[in-house]
């Protein structure tokens, strides 16, 4: 059977060898206890990477995320969020739901920013007829842009100047450092708060962290608890979050110059429009003809090589794929336009 070239996303990397290693080897405790070493190592080097207190080590991004909103906001208070921001729409709702925190979604700007003057004309009067406005809420990556950084400095004034609190889902955080190629406190240190995905390019099986003050931290570890995340001897996932953190960071050059590749490879088919015409750190997003699109799914599914579903189609490069996959891909796809002209 050949390899299959999996481009859906960056989450279905597998631990490589190394990884399993060290998996297997971790020291363990009873994590709920505080006593599990290789969860209380990475939360120390998560924390001191990202410039922060404290950090806490949760199953998801998701979770992650959620328990931010919980640790910022009460019941009856706001958040500002992109209208595609993953915390809003694809997360189950999970604020409103569990937390009685009302979202207050803004379209992106072209970048993935939000504009901040928008921002501030939607923050809500003090006034019982409205919510609390509490939080500001970005992503970066966003679908892969790396928002820039004199604009991060800009929504942490903004958000000093205005008394919200500022979140990050830095589920890939470290993409846009390595694509500005600084350090990554660079980017955290204009946020209360940072989450990170370790299951994503960095390559570990499961796992995000949330960083922040400590006061905060404490609050979200009490939540963790309440959504039903305190678990026990999760040193063996920890000890792959550690690995990913020491050993997969750089190498997300790596994934950014096969998104690069792929989208350099596509713009030379005809029937395909990359959107944005250059690679966005390691995704690409592709336009195909509504009435091909299904037809070419099926047809490269066939030879074992996996895209998304959507009109936009996008594709993610990451650890599991190599430039050789890339150039078989390319090559899979002119193939299908060619025997269906
Ligand atoms: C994947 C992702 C998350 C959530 O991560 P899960 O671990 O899948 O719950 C949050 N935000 C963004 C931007 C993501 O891409």
């Amino acid at each position: 059977m050949s390899k299959v070239i999996d481009l859906r996303s960056d989450t279905v990397t597998k631990p490589t060898q190394q990884m399993r290693q060290v998996m297997a080897a971790a020291e363990v405790g009873d994590d709920v206890y505080g006593e599990d070493p290789s969860v209380n190592r990475l939360e120390a080097l998560a924390a001191e990477m990202l410039g922060k207190e404290a950090s806490i080590f949760v199953p998801t991004g998701t979770q992650s995320n959620l328990l931010a909103l919980l640790s910022h906001c009460e019941r009856g208070d706001e958040y500002i969020v992109g209208q595609q921001g993953h915390t809003y729409k694809y997360e189950g709702g999970g604020a409103a739901v569990l937390g009685s925190i009302q979202p207050q979604p803004l379209d992106y700007e072209a970048d993935g920013t939000l504009d901040l003057a928008r921002v501030e004309a939607a923050i809500k009067p003090n006034d019982p007829h409205f919510a609390r406005t509490r939080l500001l809420c970005l992503e970066n990556t966003q679908a892969g842009k790396v928002l820039p950084l004199d604009y991060l400095k800009q929504a942490r004034a903004f958000c000093d100047r205005t008394g919200l609190a500022l979140h990050l889902d830095g589920a890939r955080l470290f993409n846009a450092a390595v694509a500005l190629e600084v350090p990554v406190s660079d980017i955290s240190d204009q946020f209360d708060t940072v989450s990170v995905c370790l299951s994503k390019g960095l390559g570990a099986p499961v796992g995000s962290v949330l960083c922040g003050p400590q006061e905060l931290i404490d609050k979200a570890r009490r939540w963790r608890k309440v959504l039903g995340g305190g678990m026990r001897q999760a040193g063996v996932l920890a000890a792959a979050g550690i690995y990913a953190l020491q050993n997969h960071v750089a190498r997300l050059k790596e994934d950014h110059e096969k998104a690069r590749l792929l989208a350099e490879g596509l713009t030379e088919v005809p029937q395909l429009n990359v959107v944005g015409a250059a690679a966005c750190t390691n995704m690409v997003f592709v336009e195909v003809d509504p009435d091909r699109s299904a037809q070419m799914k099926a047809y490269l599914a066939k030879r074992d090589m996996l895209v998304g579903n959507a009109a936009t189609m996008r594709l993610v490069t990451h650890l599991d794929v190599d430039p050789e996959d890339i150039e078989r891909f390319v090559g899979e796809v002119n193939e299908f336009f060619e025997r269906a002209a």
